[in-house]
């Protein structure tokens, strides 16, 4: 009697100490993981299209990275190298160089930045291996393989033919293609920024930066949701944003909105290394969209799985538009 009385207290004890555990470990394994991707290098559209302009932008966002520790990788659109007789500007190869020497990785981004639903896939395959060989030795100076491929607007193919096709190009020629997980309109702020910026607007600037974080919290909180909701866990995220003065001059912020929800940050590699990524994705729609989206179609989700995306500021869209 004696020892089942022991053995009950034992066991209810286990079973607390157990469950109390338990609750405790599941706090501290929720891991935030996020990969940095910047496509549009040297840089993104902006109203001062001087290379002055490129080598401030450039300079900001490398020390932005550095100093928050975040390992990018930063997608080349080669075309941007040269200038309007067609010859190869040093002053803009040295901008990679930069991102290279600062212990960057690059990627490719095309030279013409083609839009694959409007091209064929010979001609965007010629696109895409257009001085290919510069971006190959700089990261080979650097001691860095060309490893990953970027698509245009994140437009993979129209149907599945082109989008094995290029797939498989892409695999022949030594590339892994570079997902996206938390897309988003980033890219609509950043022109905004560029237009009150050349107003001289200083108080429109601030509003929209601010507009800004406060969007991309929203972005990260969705697509948090929908990993879990996808997955049942936090996949490690991708997140694209670009090369452009905005987050030249608020890439450090974002980086602290990102720590502060708990992310650590990893290279795209390290990311990649999910078995999320190993996800079916048959996707072959007119939107560049995230590859959760991808997933989750691909798995037959309608409707509601895909609700609640964050919508760009009104006001924001205004200045973008030019009625502002
Ligand atoms: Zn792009």
């Amino acid at each position: 009697m004696n020892k089942i009385f022991w053995l009950f207290v034992w066991l209810t004890l286990s079973i607390l100490v157990t469950t109390g555990g338990n609750t405790a470990a599941l706090q501290e394994t929720v891991i935030r993981e996020i990969a940095f991707t910047i496509d549009d290098l040297p840089v993104n559209y902006m109203t001062d299209q001087g290379v002055a302009g490129w080598e401030k932008v450039t300079s900001k966002l490398l020390i932005s990275l550095e100093k928050n520790n975040v390992p990018a990788i930063g997608f080349v659109n080669l075309g941007k190298l040269y200038d309007k007789n067609g010859r190869l500007d040093n002053r803009r190869l040295a901008l990679l160089k930069r991102w290279l020497d600062a212990g960057f990785e690059l990627g490719n981004h095309t030279f013409s930045h083609l839009d694959l639903h409007k091209t064929s896939l010979a001609e965007f395959t010629q696109d895409l291996l257009k001085g290919e060989g510069i971006l190959r030795n700089l990261c080979k100076d650097h001691g860095r393989d060309l490893a990953f491929f970027r698509h245009p607007l994140l437009h993979t193919g129209l149907d599945l033919e082109t989008k094995n096709g290029l797939e498989q190009f892409l695999m022949n020629h030594g590339y892994r293609i570079a997902p996206v997980t938390m897309d988003n309109s980033e890219w609509i702020y950043a022109r905004a920024y560029d237009i009150a910026n050349g107003k001289a607007d200083i108080g429109l600037k601030k509003r929209i930066a601010t507009a800004y974080l406060d969007y991309m919290e929203r972005v990260f909180a969705y697509y948090e949701d929908q990993s879990r909701t996808l997955f049942g866990r936090e996949v490690k995220q991708v997140l694209l944003i670009h090369a452009n003065t905005l987050n030249s001059e608020y890439l450090g912020d974002l980086a602290r909105l990102l720590k502060t929800r708990g992310y650590t940050f990893i290279s795209l590699a390290k990311a990649l290394e999910d078995e999320a990524y190993m996800s079916l994705d048959r996707y072959t729609g007119t939107g560049g969209i995230t590859w959760l989206h991808r997933w989750a179609l691909t798995q037959g989700k309608k409707g509601d799985f895909f609700k609640g995306e964050p919508e760009v500021d009104e006001f924001v869209n205004a200045v973008y538009q030019g009625k502002y």
